[in-house]
C-alpha cells in the first residue's frame, strides 16, 4: 500500500496528468501507487498500482482500505499515466495489485495503455473471476495467483461462498496459457494444518504448478509460526522453484 507521502511525492513531481489515451482506462479506480518495487514482479523493476475493491474478506488482509468497491479511487488515471510516462526507460513493468484488480472491467484498457507505453505487465489476483482472467492473460507477462488454502478451506479463509471452483478454474486457465506465473499461499496454523499444507503442495504439483511461494503470516495472536526446515525442505522438493517468505 502506498503511503500518503508517496502520493504527495507524485504531486510534487508534477504528475498533473493529461487526457491522452485515457478512454476506458480512466474508469479504473486506483487506491494507491508504489513508485518502485524489485520484488512484486520477479526480475523486473516495477511500479505497483493498487486497485480498489475486493469481493473477499480474508482475515489476514493487509489492505483493508482497498476492499470497499464503492470507494472512489485516490489516484486518477491521468496522474498514474503521467507518472508512468515519466518513468519510461527507468522501469521495466507495472504490477496491477489490490484489492482485486480483475473486479474492474476497465483493467483490460489500462493494461493496453500500459503496454503501449512500453512496460511489461503483471497481475496479482485471487482468481475469483476465472473468465475475466482468461480474457486478460494475453495482455499479461506475469501473474501471481493466490491459492488461499486447501480447496475445502478456501471459503472459510475468504469468508465467501463457492470460492474454490473459481480459483481452480483460474489455475487451469493460467497453467494452460504459458504465461509466466507463481502460485502463492499464505499460511499460519490457525488457517489449516501442516498436514493439509503438505497435501496442498502435493495437489498443486500434480496439477502442474512449478513455482510456489509459501507466505507465513502472523496468527491473530501476533505469533509468527516458524515452519521447521524439514517441512520447508519437503515442500520445496515438489516444485522447480519454491520460496518461503515470512511476513
Ligand atoms: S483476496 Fe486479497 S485483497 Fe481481497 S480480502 Fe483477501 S487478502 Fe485482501
Amino acid at each position: 500500500m502506498p503511503k500518503s507521502a508517496e502520493l504527495q511525492q507524485l504531486a510534487a513531481a508534477g504528475c498533473a496528468g493529461n487526457e491522452a489515451g485515457t478512454g476506458n482506462a480512466a474508469r479504473l479506480r486506483i487506491g494507491g501507487l508504489t513508485p518502485l518495487t524489485s520484488i512484486d514482479f520477479p526480475g523486473r523493476l516495477a511500479a505497483v498500482l493498487f486497485c480498489q475493491g475486493c469481493p473477499w474478506r480474508c482475515g489476514y488482509c493487509h489492505n483493508p482500505d482497498l476492499l470497499d468497491a464503492t470507494v472512489t479511487g485516490a489516484l486518477p488515471w491521468t496522474q498514474v499515466r503521467a507518472f508512468l510516462e515519466r518513468r519510461r526507460g527507468l522501469l521495466d513493468g507495472v504490477v496491477f495489485s489490490g484489492g482485486e484488480p480483475t473486479l474492474q472491467t476497465a483493467l483490460s484498457d489500462a493494461l493496453g495503455e500500459v503496454r503501449a507505453l512500453g512496460f511489461e505487465t503483471a497481475l496479482h489476483t485471487g482468481g475469483m473471476y476465472p473468465d475475466r482472467l482468461a480474457a486478460l492473460l494475453p495482455q499479461l507477462d506475469w501473474v501471481g495467483l493466490d491459492i488461499k488454502g486447501p480447496w475445502r478451506s478456501i471459503d472459510a479463509i475468504t469468508r465467501s461462498r463457492d470460492s474454490a471452483p473459481r480459483v481452480q478454474a483460474s489455475l487451469q486457465h493460467l497453467l494452460a496459457s504459458g504465461v509466466a506465473h507463481e502460485c502463492r499461499t499464505t499460511w499460519h496454523p490457525g488457517l489449516f494444518s501442516i498436514d493439509e499444507l503438505h497435501r496442498l503442495a502435493d495437489e498443486l504439483a500434480t496439477l502442474g504448478v512449478r513455482r510456489w511461494a509459501l507466505q507465513e503470516c502472523r496468527t491473530p495472536g501476533g505469533t509468527l509460526p516458524a515452519l521447521g526446515p524439514e517441512h520447508a525442505r519437503a515442500l520445496s522438493a515438489r516444485f522447480e522453484q519454491f520460496a518461503l517468505r515470512r511476513a
